[in-house]
């Protein structure tokens, strides 16, 4: 395996399937509110790692072709140039990053019963 075939082993070609979105400062009840409600759709999850709060958005991008090619090489977004095959998410999931991790409803529901003490009560 090199970088020139690296991907075309990698499955469901995951740097491709999905999309995260800074979620800023996430400090009030208000905040975790309106992220239950954005985690109970489906393929939506949340995270936090060293950067911060993030939205992670399970979906295919519409141009990632059945055998893992893009279909837009040539004009893919800078997001897609500037991403090394080099060290990436085939080598280490990139969850291992990650210091909380939600993956549904219940899991973020839970920590915020643990985090605001007064959790359910106005
Ligand atoms: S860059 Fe890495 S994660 Fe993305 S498709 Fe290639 S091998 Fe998979
Ligand atoms: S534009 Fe190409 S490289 Fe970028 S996410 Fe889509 S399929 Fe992958």
């Amino acid at each position: 395996m090199n970088a020139s075939n690296k991907c075309s082993f990698c499955p469901g070609t995951k740097c491709c399937s999905y999309i995260t979105e800074a979620l800023g400062p996430m400090r009030s009840k208000a905040d975790f509110e309106h992220l239950l409600w954005q985690v109970l759709h489906e393929g939506v999850e949340a995270y936090k790692d060293s950067d911060g709060w993030y939205l992670l958005i399970h979906t295919r991008c519409s141009h990632l072709k059945k055998n893992g090619s893009c279909g837009i090489y040539d004009s893919r977004p800078a997001i897609c140039r500037e991403y090394e095959n080099s060290w990436c998410e085939y080598d280490a999931p990139a969850e291992e990053g990650f210091m909380l991790h939600f993956r549904n409803y219940e899991q973020l529901l839970k920590y915020c019963k643990k985090r605001f003490k007064t959790w359910g009560k106005p």
